[in-house]
């Protein structure tokens, strides 16, 4: 059998323990053993979060929790400021403009972070906008904007802040509460180290009071029937429960393990696997200020085809990296290092990259990549 190393940002490697945890029975979910779950949760994820707000559960992919966030702030013709400097930053975009809010686009080069100042240009010139929408952790470009001084910019408006840390949650810092993040959208297939099927969204008190005026309907996502299943301990719907009980185990583990621990050693990982990319000739992609622990997208050399490098890793050797999206495709190689993945894992995935980038014709000393990379590993 072959190895399935998921060295991508998203789903993410699952460790043994919670495939286990996942593979329990079902419980139903009216009963008072699954809301004693629920409470666990709510409690685990507030941790992870570092909130006192809420936190609805919703049962969806990622960006049903982002398609929530808009639909249940934003009205018809509402003020929206969406920044737009990846694939995700561009969901945001297209799910303002489908709910027909009046939508300003802050563009940032691929690559580039958006700034606290550019934010605040634009508030000043839409004094009355409702809402920010910010990416923590841009997955498609691999950075992370300053999302403290943006979060104290946006306190000082009408508008919410929004943030997409569907990757970036656990994996990279977010303080909710210090930083003035309104909403916070995750899931459970991420930093969370499970399957896809549960998306969670925090809010504040600024926040549910313009969830409480929306006017823009929706059923299934209604934020404001969350909030009162959630004051009853309860779901609105029937959840992904197996998920949820696993998750209840996740978070016990993050919990032990510590999260600034994590941070730390998703650092420590990014830091080894971008030494390792260099050595043998690979560039980083983003700027190197505001690159993500989450990830590292590094460029392909241009004489290899970076989508036939990694077909070849996944389906010969069972080693998955994501290739680039959109005008990066068969440029980039995404290389995540987040979630269970620990030295070895990087390391595989690094010696991998070695053999087939050398058997494409890419030239360099094997075991270069390695070299540089345990030897960033041992450094303090
Ligand atoms: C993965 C991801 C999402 C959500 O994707 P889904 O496929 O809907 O789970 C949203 N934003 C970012 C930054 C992501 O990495």
């Amino acid at each position: 059998m072959k190895r399935n190393l998921l060295l991508t940002p998203g789903p993410t490697h699952i460790p043994p323990q919670l495939c286990e945890a996942l593979g329990r029975p079902i419980i139903h979910h009216r009963t008072p053993q699954f809301q004693d779950n629920i409470k666990k949760v709510v409690e685990g994820l507030k941790e992870v979060f570092q909130t006192k707000n809420d936190i609805y559960i919703l049962t969806s992919s990622g960006t049903g929790g982002m398609e929530a966030a808009v639909v249940n702030l934003l009205s018809p013709g509402d003020k929206a400021i969406a920044v737009d400097g990846g694939k995700f930053g561009e969901r945001w975009v297209e799910l303002c403009q489908m709910y027909k809010a009046n939508t300003v686009v802050y563009k940032v080069e691929w690559g580039k972070a958006p700034t606290a100042a550019g934010i605040k240009s634009l508030l000043e010139a839409q004094p009355d906008t409702k809402a920010v929408f910010i990416t923590l952790a841009e997955t498609s470009t691999g950075v992370t904007p300053d999302v403290k001084a943006i979060g104290e910019v946006v306190a000082q408006y009408k508008a919410v802040l929004v943030v997409d840390a569907v990757s970036g949650l656990a994996v990279e810092e977010i303080k909710t509460d210090e930083w003035h993040c309104d909403v916070v959208v995750s899931g459970s297939h991420k930093g969370l180290m499970l399957a896809p099927g549960l998306a969670f969204v925090s809010a504040s008190p600024k926040a549910i009071e313009v969830i409480k005026n929306g006017k823009t309907p929706c059923y299934y996502f209604d934020l404001r029937e969350c909030k009162k299943a959630m004051e009853k301990v309860d779901t609105p719907f029937t959840p992904a429960i197996g998920i949820m009980n696993a998750l209840v185990d996740s978070l016990e583990m993050i919990k032990k393990d510590g999260l600034s621990n994590m941070f730390a050693r998703y650092k420590h990982l990014a830091r080894a696997v971008r030494a390792g990319c260099k050595a043998i000739g690979l560039e980083l992609f983003p700027d190197p200020s505001c690159a993500t622990n989450v990830l590292t997208a590094v460029k392909v050399p241009a004489n290899i085809d970076g989508e036939k490098l990694t077909k070849i890793m996944r389906d010969t050797y069972g080693i998955t990296f994501a290739g680039g999206q959109d005008h990066l495709k068969g440029k980039v190689i995404r290389i995540a290092h987040m979630g269970a993945l620990d030295e070895y894992d990087v390391l595989t995935g690094l010696a991998c990259l070695e053999k087939v980038l050398h058997q494409m014709g890419h030239q360099f000393e094997l075991g270069t990549a390695l070299a540089a990379a345990q030897k960033s590993l041992n450094a303090k």
